[in-house]
């Protein structure tokens, strides 16, 4: 990392132990550029540029949908909707079949494919992406996604459930129309397991759960009411950032409107940060909340949080090897970096793109 006046000094290589996730991470700035030069090569193309095929999430192609689960919209006009939940066209796993039938043998490593995969279409315009939404039009995406995962969590066979959003080909999108995903699934992924047993041996030998403690100052973007947003102390990718809510709260899906339209604002704002910083850049988010079935020993351990990744280059040899990720930013100056970032309010806006579009 080459030394400038406004960028921090060189530093050298350090290993820092994710102890949420139970890894470990090689910060090395000589891999990469100073900070500042870290933007995106293959942004996200301009949302505003006229449409040139024909979108099946596009209001008014409803038809070309797998069946709706739900809609959000005003009681006056149901035509006039602003989110859609629906049931995913090529899902990975089937709603159809019964969790019990054959083969369902988890001692003996195969279970049958039951689960749900459904897709949240965040706006029903084309050009509009989900950080161009008013903070509270986010909310309302939030909202969508909690009510879904409630009416999913009545199923005994489903045990977890991953919301996730991904934006831009590299990024993993087939659909360029803004939208999110949720998978629902009939194991607890061994990701989330792992996470569960390190912060409960966290806790076991301080008293104390890791999210709720307050972050270093120098890992801090942004307060609001309800969250914390920072780039984790041992980042596994460049310019990561999580969301974490201020009180502790095991289950994503125990927001309530208050808390959804604040996730909804400091998500806009860092999707906003990253787009201005990075170079509107391909990104991933997900929710990563516990399982339904939660034993009562992981109560206090178990936190949710909401995780950033913006896509900005890609994993390869090492990283797939050993699961250590190179990270060429150290996470302070990725803060500091986010922290400073200037993005205008564009609520106001956006409010007449939508009144033009209706
Ligand atoms: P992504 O690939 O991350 O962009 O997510 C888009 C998802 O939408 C994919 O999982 C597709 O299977 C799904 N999909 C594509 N076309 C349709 C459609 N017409 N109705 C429902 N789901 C669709
Ligand atoms: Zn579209
Ligand atoms: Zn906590």
């Amino acid at each position: 990392m080459a030394a400038s006046n406004s960028s921090p000094s060189p530093r050298n290589p350090e290993l820092r132990n994710d102890k949420i996730n139970n890894k470990w991470i090689i910060f090395s700035p000589a891999r990469s550029k100073r900070p500042s030069d870290f933007k995106s090569k293959s942004p996200v193309s301009d949302p505003t540029q006229p449409q040139t095929h024909v979108c099946p999430f596009c209001i008014g192609h409803e038809h070309e949908c797998a069946p709706e689960i739900f809609r959000v919209c005003d009681d006056s006009d149901p035509n006039r909707w602003r989110i859609r939940v629906i049931q995913n066209l090529y899902p990975a796993l089937s709603r159809d079949i019964n969790p019990h039938d054959p083969p369902d043998s988890l001692e003996c490593g195969v279970i049958t494919g039951f689960g749900f995969h459904d897709v949240v279409i965040e706006s029903p315009t084309h050009p509009i992406h989900l950080s161009d939404l008013p903070g509270s039009g986010v909310g309302e995406v939030v909202m969508a996604y909690k009510k879904r995962v409630l009416q999913i969590a009545a199923f005994d066979s489903v045990k977890y459930v991953q919301v996730f959003k991904n934006h831009g080909a590299s990024a993993g999108a087939s659909m360029s129309h803004s939208h999110s995903q949720i998978i629902a699934l009939p194991i607890v992924p061994p990701s989330v397991s792992s996470r569960l047993k390190a912060t409960k041996e966290y806790f076991e030998k301080t008293g104390r759960c890791i999210l709720c403690e307050a972050p270093q100052k120098e890992l801090l973007i942004h307060e609001s009411k309800h969250f914390l947003s920072v780039v984790p102390y041992a980042a596994s990718y460049a310019f990561e950032m999580w969301i974490i809510p201020r009180q502790h709260s095991i289950h994503f899906h125990d927001i309530d409107k208050d808390k959804a339209d604040d996730l909804g604002s400091i998500l806009k704002l860092m999707l906003k940060k990253m787009a201005s910083q990075l170079n509107y850049p391909p990104y991933n988010f997900m929710i990563h909340t516990s399982p339904l079935h939660l034993d009562n020993s992981y109560l206090s351990s178990s936190h949710w949080f909401l995780q950033i990744v913006p896509q900005l280059s890609v994993l390869a040899g090492f990283e797939i090897a050993t699961e250590c990720h190179i990270n060429p930013v150290f996470p302070e100056d990725a803060a500091m970096i986010l922290r400073e970032v200037h993005v205008e309010d564009t609520d106001n806006i956006l409010r007449e793109i939508h009144v033009e579009d209706g």
